[in-house]
Order: C-alpha cells, then sequence, then structure tokens
C-alpha cells in the first residue's frame, strides 16, 4: 500500500508545531517554537499571549515545515489538528488553520485529541507497542491513568481531583525561585539534595482507587521554605521524591485492578524526568512488563504526535466534517465517573 502522510498541527497550549510524519513511522519534518520566553514574566501561559503567538507564527511554520520535507500541500494525505482540550484561544487558531487547509485542498481533516496524541505517541516511537497497555499521562495540564485500548478507545482509571503534576513541579520551583517553566530546574537541584531531609505528605497513598492529588504536597513544599529550616536542594528532593511514591503506589493499584496489558507507557511533558522514568521503570520490571517511555522530544507538546494521531485515525477511516468544533475540555473516557475536584484545569 502507498505510504500515507499526514501534517499535524498543535497549538493547544504555548507550543507552536507543525510536523509531517508517516505511516511507516518516519517523522519527515517538524518545527516548534516555544513561547516561554513570552510568558515567563508572568510566571505561567496567560492564554491571550499563547493565542496572538499562535496566530502569528503558525502559517510560516506550516510552510517552512513542507519546505524542510520538500513536499507540497498536495502530496500530503490528511491534515490533522489538535482541537482540545486546551487553551481554547490557540486551539481555534491550530483548527481554522487546518480547516483552511483542507478546504483548499480537498484532503481530509482530522480533529485529534490532544491526549489522544500524548496517549499514542509511544507507538510512533516504538512499532511493537499493540494495544492494550497502561499509560500514565503527566503534563502541565493533566495527570491520568488510562487503559489505553484501541483508537479512540480508553478507560480512565484514575485522575488528580486538583493539581496537575507538572503543575505541581511548577509550583514548587517557583516556591523555590528557580523560574519558568521550573519542572526541569526543579530535577537539576534535586540531584544536589537529600530526599530524607522533609517530611512531605503523599496524598492519596493507600487510597481505593488510583486517583492523584498534589495540592496539599505543594502547600507543603511552600511551608517548608517558609519554615527556614531546610536548604532548597533539600525541598527539592524531598518533593520529587514525595511524588514519585504518590505515582508509583497509584500505578501500583492501577496494575492490581486492570486485565492483561502488553506494556507500562509514560508519555506528557513530566516524563521528561528521569527519577521518574526509573521509577516507572522498576515497577513495569515488577510486574514483567516491558517499560516505554517516548523520547523527549515526542514527551513534550508536539506536533509529530498529532500527526500521528491522525494517522491511527485516517487508518481506522475517521476523519471530520468542516463544522467540527474546538473544544476547550475534552475527556479521552466521557464515560468515566467524575472525580470531586477532578478537570476543573484545562
Ligand atoms: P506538557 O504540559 O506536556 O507540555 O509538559 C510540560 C510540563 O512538564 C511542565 O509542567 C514542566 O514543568 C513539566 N516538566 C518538563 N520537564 C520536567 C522534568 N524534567 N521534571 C519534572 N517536570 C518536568
Ligand atoms: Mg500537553
Amino acid at each position: 500500500m502507498k505510504t500515507r502522510t499526514v501534517l499535524g498541527i498543535e497549538s493547544s497550549c504555548d507550543e507552536t508545531a507543525a510536523a509531517l510524519v508517516t505511516d511507516g513511522r518516519v517523522i519527515l519534518a517538524q518545527r516548534i517554537a516555544s513561547q516561554d520566553d513570552a510568558h515567563r514574566p508572568y510566571g505561567g501561559v496567560v492564554p491571550e499571549i499563547a493565542a496572538r503567538a499562535h496566530a502569528e507564527r503558525l502559517a510560516p511554520m506550516i510552510e517552512a515545515t513542507l519546505a524542510d520535507a520538500g513536499m507540497t500541500l498536495d502530496e500530503v494525505d490528511a491534515i490533522a489538528a489538535t482541537a482540545g482540550p486546551g487553551l481554547i484561544g490557540g486551539v481555534m487558531v491550530g483548527l481554522v488553520t487546518a480547516k483552511a487547509l483542507a478546504m483548499a485542498t480537498g484532503k481530509p481533516l482530522i480533529a485529534v485529541n490532544h491526549l489522544e496524541g500524548h496517549a499514542l505517541s509511544p507507538r510512533l516511537a516504538d512499532a511493537s507497542l499493540e494495544y492494550p497497555y497502561l499509560l500514565l499521562l503527566v503534563s502541565g495540564g493533566h495527570c491520568q491513568i488510562l487503559l489505553v485500548e484501541g483508537v479512540g478507545r480508553f478507560r480512565r482509571l484514575g485522575t488528580t481531583i486538583d493539581d496537575a503534576l507538572g503543575e505541581a513541579f511548577d509550583k514548587s520551583a517557583k516556591v523555590l525561585g528557580l523560574g519558568y517553566p521550573g519542572g526541569p530546574a526543579l530535577e537539576r537541584l534535586a540531584l544536589e539534595g537529600d530526599a530524607r531531609k522533609v517530611p512531605l505528605p503523599r496524598p492519596l497513598k493507600g487510597s481505593q482507587e488510583p486517583h492523584f492529588s498534589f495540592a496539599g504536597l505543594k502547600s507543603a513544599v511552600l511551608r517548608a521554605k517558609q519554615s527556614g529550616e531546610y536548604t532548597d536542594a533539600d525541598i527539592a528532593a524531598s518533593f520529587q521524591q514525595a511524588a514519585i511514591d504518590c505515582l508509583i503506589d497509584r500505578m501500583r493499584r492501577a496494575l492490581a485492578g486492570v486485565g492483561p496489558v502488553n506494556a507500562l507507557v509514560v508519555a506528557g511533558g513530566v516524563a521528561a524526568n528521569k527519577s521518574i522514568r526509573g521509577a516507572l521503570e522498576t515497577l513495569a520490571a515488577d510486574h514483567s512488563l516491558p517499560f516505554i517511555a517516548p523520547p523527549l522530544a515526542l514527551c513534550t507538546d508536539n506536533a509529530a504526535m498529532i500527526a500521528w494521531a491522525g494517522l491511527e485515525r485516517l487508518a481506522d477511516g475517521q476523519s471530520d466534517p468542516l463544522d467540527v468544533a474546538a473544544r476547550p475540555r475534552w475527556p479521552l473516557d466521557p464515560e468515566a465517573e467524575a472525580v470531586r475536584g477532578a478537570g476543573v484545569k484545562a
């Protein structure tokens, strides 16, 4: 069968990205522009600034990505864009751009759930990964344990009832004066600290359902800092260890309750954290499961994962009408029961 190529577009948060990916798992070209500098003065993503930056950058970026691959739009088989969940202004910029290109070329439009992009990205990286697999999705906006059964087929086993893990890293980093985004800086500082020095809580550890809570941990970090009793490095190391203990306990619980799976998989920006990866790898080994983590560039927001999710949906015979809506909220598992406080964030 002829190779298919999909143009992917991502604009749901503070990364503007475009990519061309084939169903042979080749990333022909990809470009990504981070807006960290624009948001840094505010210590977080400002939706209005993000949407404007996407509007300025996206079209020239798509042109450049096509040029990188030596392709024209006519040679692309479909156009896939993130249609949610995310900051709605940015999502609309990407989705409307994709609609315009689909309309002008007559190619199919595929409206991709950003979370499905993250959830399927390990299959772009690893051809051997078969459904079903257990996924820990940990990013700046999400913290979920999902059973991935197929394209568009997810069972949410756990979610955070307050903050996402990346958010907890970023807020704790801010308390320690580490700047924005703080996750990577906090990980570096933790290397110099002693994780046993600061007593911090492990919220929801041992509870029945594999849900998460990080708001109390974040507040405990603030109190530890204000007490003046600990070094920043010890606080960072203790925070990271508390987060890992929660993740592993909750994943253990999920593994105990789910049927057979082919692998334990992690995705999302926080998957860049080496200590977290290491702990998950050990957990997988304990359960005689392969551990799969996509390369770092595929973990943070990117368009290759959106193109890949588009390819999987295209192979499944799916595409979307030109009036498909941009969605600020879009759960992967609509049947999942609401959890107190969960899903409040974009
Ligand atoms: P995403 O929302 O998928 O774009 O991922 C961004 C989030 O991942 C932010 O909250 C970052 O602070 C977090 N993050 C990135 N790298 C690391 C790291 N090495 N350790 C912990 N968190 C990280
Ligand atoms: Mg993301």
